[in-house]
């Protein structure tokens, strides 16, 4: 499958579309309207690439709605050359994202099924993390820390402690935070022991998962 002005011309309708939403970023919009979303998607699914929607990818997950990743994405404040830590790799298209950005991006994925696909697609498709990891997201890359900015992807009913402390002074988490239904919340850290939290309205994410050991 290859990426065709029939694409193109989809994506620009999304970006419109998520834009009237209330996503402002240039930056945000432009990385959006690069990164190719059907080729993420599981085979039954590619004609609704272009559906501002969560589709299934597996493994009981999804791909995340087009107008949250650009939320998050836009919360993140993405500058060239961040390091960036990602937890739930899931498709590879919030990662895809995140590169298109010019972060050097770190993912981890606890799914083997999606860990194996996304390793394989991400480099086919031209986007080339630093580093993607199967393993627990609750603990996370604590080799590769401080991490300018930290991503998480799925509802996590508390704040894992190995993230913040991973968080580099002056750097900022999004994470949805909560059971059913969670806050998304900005957390910067403003000193060893500080942080200050913000909340970004209501989303309902697939739950971060505990280990499986
Ligand atoms: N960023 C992904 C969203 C996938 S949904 C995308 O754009 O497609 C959330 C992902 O988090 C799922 O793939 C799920 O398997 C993963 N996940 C859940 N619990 C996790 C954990 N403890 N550590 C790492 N990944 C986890």
């Amino acid at each position: 499958m290859i990426d065709t002005p029939k694409h193109q011309g989809l994506r620009k309708q999304l970006v419109k579309l998520i834009e009237e939403k209330g996503i402002s970023s240039k930056k945000v919009l432009q990385a959006i309207s690069t990164v190719p979303r059907h080729l993420f998607m599981d085979s039954g699914f590619v004609e609704f690439a272009y559906i501002d929607k969560p589709y299934p990818i597996g493994a009981e997950q999804t791909i995340s709605q087009p107008f949250t990743v650009a939320f998050q994405t836009e919360l993140l404040e993405v500058e060239e050359g961040d390091k960036v830590l990602e937890i739930g790799t899931g498709s590879g298209y919030q990662t895809a994202v995140l590169i298109e950005l010019k972060a050097k991006v770190y993912s981890i994925e606890r799914q083997q099924e999606l860990f194996k696909k996304t390793k394989l697609r991400l480099p086919k498709l031209g986007y080339q993390a630093k580093s993607l990891v199967f393993g627990d997201g609750y603990k996370g890359l604590s080799e590769h820390a401080p991490f300018d900015k930290i991503i998480v992807t799925a509802g996590a009913p508390i704040i894992p402690k190995a993230l913040l402390s991973q968080l580099a002074i002056g750097g900022r988490m999004v994470i949805p935070v909560g059971e059913e239904i969670q806050t998304m919340m900005v957390i910067i850290r403003k000193s060893e022991t500080e942080f200050e939290k913000h909340e970004h309205g209501s989303f309902r994410f697939v739950p971060l998962l505990k280990d499986k050991n």
